[in-house]
């Protein structure tokens, strides 16, 4: 029997209040304990024994990962990065100059640093509704038909927008492109199902909402993007797999894809929508409180759907300083700059944003305290 408590409480942690779970979710006791295992394994037999008798849990790692976004099992790999599976699936679509890729505008900087490396491809960005986010209906009415790639950054790292995935889903298929979501922000925070999204290719980072090792990622490639396409330059194992795991490396971080496997069971034991509802009350805790301070100006935090990210500014205080401030009072938080979602960013005229960023061991009495020691630095003039 797993017992569900066990995932929630950070391993280890520290008296400082830790928000800043976007960028990294602090590991439970099981995930950092088969970490630690696995290496102590390699250290003791050697890292290809202790690979050998790790398969079992290995491959229990994978099914998880596979029911947590509805995949089939051989649709999943790990890989050591979101970045690197994004990358990994760019390069499996044959694209030839004049063909058209099409994001959203909060896409993630590394994705639009890939796609500038796509010699003679044109990168389009959806339409957005007022709150910023992707447009359904008006962006395909400016469709181009030469859109062969449609990429979703379903929740930015810089807002708390959430992007109509499966609408976007829906239309990338009207036009025969193939579909891709970024979830680094989202895999761990809800429920996430492939199937019902649509898509052909999803990324999500290991370290971030899913609590899983920092070096990892899973990957999620479509049974019919996997027959359709040939992976970019496999190594000598890649190249003899027909599943996801062509993506992989040979060799790897094991003692991290053991600990993401155990990450998924965790997600999986406490229940997504335990996960998405606590992380819901306290975030929407969060943003009241935050409401009531006065010079701070929530940032993406308004519409009918929101993620677990709250963002803002306060007046005539760099989000740098504000972090320091937060930090000089114990609490750790996030201080993304424009360049992390730059169309996003400067169509919101922003250079940086405060992130605050809560998991499921986050109390409403460490939102209390949070909105008090914003609220202190409000208050105390600015120097400089
Ligand atoms: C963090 C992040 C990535 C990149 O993930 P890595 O695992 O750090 O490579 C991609 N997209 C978004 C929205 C992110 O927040």
């Amino acid at each position: 029997m797993v017992d569900a408590e066990r995932y929630i409480a950070p391993a280890i942690g520290s008296d400082d209040l830790y928000l800043a779970n976007a960028s990294a979710g602090l590991m439970s006791a099981p995930v950092l304990g088969a970490v630690i295992g696995h290496l102590r394994r390699e250290a003791a037999v050697g890292a290809g024994e202790a690979a050998v008798e790790a398969g079992a849990r290995l491959e229990a790692g994978y099914a998880a990962a596979a029911r947590l976004i509805g995949a089939d099992p051989d649709e999943v790999a790990m890989l050591d990065s979101g970045n690197r599976g994004m990358q990994q699936l760019i390069q499996s679509v044959p694209l030839s100059p004049g063909d058209h890729v099409l994001v959203d505008r909060t896409c993630w900087c590394g994705t639009l640093d890939m796609l500038r490396a796509v010699k003679g491809i044109v990168v389009d960005v959806m339409a957005t509704d007022r709150w910023g986010r992707a447009d359904v209906e008006a962006t395909r009415a400016s469709l181009h038909p030469a859109t062969r790639l449609v990429i979703l950054t379903w929740c930015p790292a810089t807002a708390g927008t959430v992007n109509p995935a499966a609408e976007i889903g829906a239309l990338a298929a009207s036009i025969g492109a193939w579909y891709f979501v970024d979830a680094c922000q989202m895999l761990g925070q809800r429920s996430v199902d492939v199937k019902a999204l649509g898509c052909h290719g999803l990324t999500a980072s290991g370290r971030k909402w899913l609590r899983g090792p920092r070096g990892t990622s899973l990957l999620f490639a479509s049974r019919t993007f996997l027959n359709e396409t040939k992976a970019y330059m496999p190594d000598q194992v890649g190249a003899s797999r027909s599943d996801a795991r062509r993506y992989e490396q040979g060799e790897g971080y094991v003692a991290g894809r053991i600990g993401l496997g155990v990450a998924a069971e965790g997600a999986l034991a406490i229940g997504l929508s335990r996960i998405h509802d606590h992380l819901s009350c306290i975030t929407a805790a969060i943003r009241a409180g935050l409401a009531e301070v006065s010079g701070v100006e929530l940032i993406g935090q308004d519409g009918d759907d929101l993620s677990a990210l709250v963002t803002f500014t306060l007046t005539q205080r760099s989000s740098i300083a504000v972090g320091d401030l937060l930090a000089a009072r114990g609490i750790v938080i996030n201080t993304p700059l424009a360049s992390y979602s730059p169309y996003d960013m400067a169509a919101r005229g922003l250079t940086d944003v405060v992130r605050v960023a809560p998991q499921m061991f986050t109390t409403t009495a460490d939102v209390q305290r949070l909105v008090k020691a914003v609220a202190e630095i409000a208050l105390a003039s600015p120097e400089g």
